[in-house]
């Protein structure tokens, strides 16, 4: 066994290390040591999951936004991205198809749009909550001061993804322009975590800047978090952004993140990214067998899916949603897992640190 292969089999087994080990797990990990932590993380996903995938539905339902993150697509001085709003009824059309195909969590995912005041968001998780309450609604809408995350809260909404980015200020500052603040979106994520929120933070593997030692710090910040969901998904750039010439993450050091999660949060709920499926043929596949344990079909309107662009060349852009649900599921099914349609909570009750 290598050194790292020795820091894997301790993660493993529960153990905490410092920074400096992790710097190094991440910097010189070599194709063995990454086989080494996927058949680990394989194995603590099946003990903890058995086989099931569990699958959810994403409704990107705005591609407004006012922010002007470096990285994205729907960044505000993108005067090329193709903006649109879905209406309540929409939704629940999405929501519908949805729940005819079997899905019990939906995702509402959009840039930060000041049309969706907090009391039209209200209004669209208990729209979807009084049309299908046995399924659980998950937002990802960005930052929002306490008191409106409460008002979703109490509206029914079950689940927040919030992805942290990075957990260093100086690098976060790299990727974000300087009106955008590290410690409100910190604070945002501790208060959705005090709401009683399944909370999912994560960050981009390969995002320009991006050191071993940021990865590392992102590592033990989410050790302290305890999310229960972790998004994690590679950089891809984007042609109309100023990071348009920046080289995309590794698949690789991806799903070695992937896996080194897996084994110091056995418990969370643990995306293959279409960003994963997009640089890599089989990528979500892939990040299955490294540990992932969810999907996010897209069940967006294919004129919306055609403009929610993240970055160049997303998958499944193109193409009816019940193709690429049907795909998915036989995808899964060939590398011997089960796709699950439930709701898949988080399983509070036997959580332990
Ligand atoms: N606006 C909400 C927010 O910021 O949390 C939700 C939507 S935002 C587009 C969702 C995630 O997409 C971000 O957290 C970011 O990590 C990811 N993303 C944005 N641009 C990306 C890119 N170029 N490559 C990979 N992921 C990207």
């Amino acid at each position: 066994m290598t050194g790292n292969q020795a820091l894997i089999a301790a993660l493993a087994r529960g153990e905490r290390l410092p920074k400096e080990d992790f710097i190094r797990l991440i910097a010189a990990r070599s194709p063995g040591d990454c086989e080494f932590a996927a058949s680990l993380a394989r194995e603590t996903a099946l003990r903890e999951f058995g086989r099931k995938i569990y699958l959810r539905g994403l409704i990107e339902f705005t591609s407004f936004c006012k922010n002007d993150c470096y990285y994205c697509g729907l960044r505000r001085s993108n005067r090329s991205a193709g903006r649109y709003r879905l209406s309540e009824e929409e939704i629940l059309l999405c929501c519908r198809w949805g729940y005819a195909h079997g899905l019990r969590t939906f995702v509402l995912q959009g840039g930060e749009d000041p049309y969706f005041t907090d009391e039209r968001v209200v209004s669209m998780i208990r729209a979807v909550k009084a049309e299908f309450p046995d399924c659980a609604i998950t937002l990802s809408i960005g930052e929002r001061p306490y008191e409106s995350y409460a008002r979703f809260r109490e509206a029914g909404a079950d689940r927040y993804l919030l992805r942290h980015e990075t957990a260093s200020p100086a690098h976060y500052g790299k990727l974000h322009p300087p009106e955008m603040s590290f410690e409100n979106r910190i604070r945002s994520l501790h208060d959705l975590i005090a709401l009683g929120f399944q909370t999912g933070c994560g960050m981009m593997i390969g995002a320009p800047f991006q050191t071993p030692e940021n990865l590392a710090e992102d590592l033990l910040f989410m050790q302290e978090l305890k999310p229960q969901m972790i998004g994690m998904g590679p950089f891809l750039p984007h042609r109309d952004t100023p990071f348009r010439d920046e080289p995309p993450g590794m698949a690789e050091e991806t799903l070695f993140l992937l896996s080194i999660v897996r084994l110091m949060h056995p418990k969370v709920l643990l995306p293959a990214t279409t960003a994963l499926g997009t640089l890599l043929p089989g990528g979500r596949e892939r990040g299955i067998l490294a540990g992932a344990n969810v999907v996010m079909p897209n069940i967006s309107p294919e004129e919306a899916r055609a403009r929610y662009l993240l970055y160049d060349n997303k998958l499944g852009t193109a193409g009816a949603a019940a193709d690429s649900l049907l795909q998915l599921r036989e995808s899964i099914r060939a590398i011997g897992y089960e796709p699950d349609t439930g709701r898949g909570d988080y399983r509070w009750e036997d959580h332990h640190d």
